[in-house]
């Protein structure tokens, strides 16, 4: 591929969408983890997704397959091979400060360009905490995928099933069928790894670039290019701050939803039904700042006709309350009944479908 390199540190959930992305966006992907049956079983997984993600037309660039991409991926057993010559390494080992530390290091240790983008996959760490001592620190940053994951014991058999019918769907094919079977079905083995079963990162295109400090303003715009040409949509902290942005807004959610069950104001099936009946459904379209624009002559006015009384009732509203106790055990009791735990990889499989549906007709708006 003429458009260049990408090394991806990891291959697990995380790394394999990223290589999904980046191939399908036409880039080189170097993938590098320490074991080696990661990688492997990396590898058929990335190609399931590519599959998926072809046969919904979601593919990154015109004329792209998921065979043309897969070829573009490369797995690497040795880091520094695997970083040569990359434009952008994106780094998604487990969420560990002190493995992050290692690992950028080693990484600042090979990187020779000083144009080498260094980004991590960190849901919960700021730069700052892994990249301070680094000679090339003004070239790192974090770039954080938001994908929801399913901890579904021994699941991804919808994956296989969706793999097997949409890419191979001929009976003739079945040595294909089952090759891709047999490497799907030991790589979702509920004793060896229990944790699969995603909410593919096509369907949620937004990604969170953190700059430290000290990273270069170049870097953070041409994270935020590179982010946009492979499809995601890319939002920029202006400082570091714990939650990003993503997690500061679901979390002032999570925590109104608990006080209106604590407080007795509405059953949590009701939380649910203003979200999903009202709420979200403006919110997938338009954010805050338009729905205040458009809700009155504009935002000035529309703050002077309710600033105070959203104002009064915020203050009603209290701080944090602990995510424990009565409410808990009332919570957990109602769920398991509308949701019973057995019931939850079928409740998964269809919020993932419908997430595809969603970006499938957004995709063609
Ligand atoms: P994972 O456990 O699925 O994969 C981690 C991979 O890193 C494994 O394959 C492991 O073998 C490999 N690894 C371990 N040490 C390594 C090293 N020194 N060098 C190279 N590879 C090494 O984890 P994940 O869910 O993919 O998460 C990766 C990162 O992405 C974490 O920082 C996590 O917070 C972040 N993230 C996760 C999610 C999520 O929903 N899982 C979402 C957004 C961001």
């Amino acid at each position: 591929s003429n458009k260049g390199k990408v090394a991806i540190i990891g291959s697990g959930l995380i790394g394999r969408c990223w290589s999904v992305l980046f191939s399908s966006a036409g880039y080189n992907v170097a993938l590098y983890d320490t074991v080696a049956s990661q990688l492997s079983t990396a590898l058929t997984s990335i190609e399931a997704q590519l599959c998926d993600m072809e046969s919904k037309g979601l593919m990154r660039v015109d004329g792209m397959t998921a065979q043309k991409a897969l070829q573009l991926v490369s797995s690497f057993d040795d880091l520094q091979k695997a970083v040569d010559g990359a434009l952008y390494v994106q780094e998604c080992t487990p969420e560990n400060v002190d493995l992050k530390k290692k690992v950028f290091a080693n990484l600042d240790s090979f990187v020779t360009s000083d144009k080498t983008i260094l980004a991590s996959s960190t849901s919960c760490l700021v730069p700052s905490k892994f990249t301070e001592s680094l000679t090339h620190r003004k070239q790192c940053i974090v770039a954080h995928p938001v994908i929801t994951v399913s901890f579904i014991p021994g699941g991804g058999g919808d994956l296989v099933k969706s793999c097997v019918s949409t890419c191979y769907p001929e009976p003739s094919k079945l040595t294909r069928n089952g090759y891709i079977l047999r490497d799907l079905l030991s790589q979702y083995n509920p004793q060896k790894n229990p944790n699969y079963g995603i909410n593919p990162p096509y369907y949620v295109p937004l990604v969170e670039i953190v700059p430290a400090p000290w990273t270069d303003s170049d870097v953070v715009d041409r994270t935020v290019a590179l982010m946009k040409e492979i499809g995601q949509a890319p939002v920029v902290t202006k400082k570091e701050v714990n939650g990003f942005i993503f997690n500061r807004l679901q979390y002032a959610i999570i925590m109104e939803a608990w006080r209106l069950v604590e407080d007795g104001v509405c059953s949590p099936e009701d939380v649910e039904t203003t979200i999903t009946e009202g709420l979200g459904l403006r919110y997938s379209l338009i954010g805050p700042f338009e729905t205040m624009q458009l809700n009155a002559n504009g935002i000035r006015d529309y703050c002077e006709r309710y600033g105070a009384n959203i104002k009064h009732v915020c203050e009603e509203q209290g701080g944090p309350r602990s995510l424990s106790g009565e409410t808990l055990d009332k919570l957990e009791k109602e769920l398991n009944q509308t949701m019973p735990l057995e019931q939850l990889n079928e409740r998964r499989s269809l919020r993932d479908k419908r997430l595809a549906a969603l970006a499938i007709h957004r995709q063609h708006e």
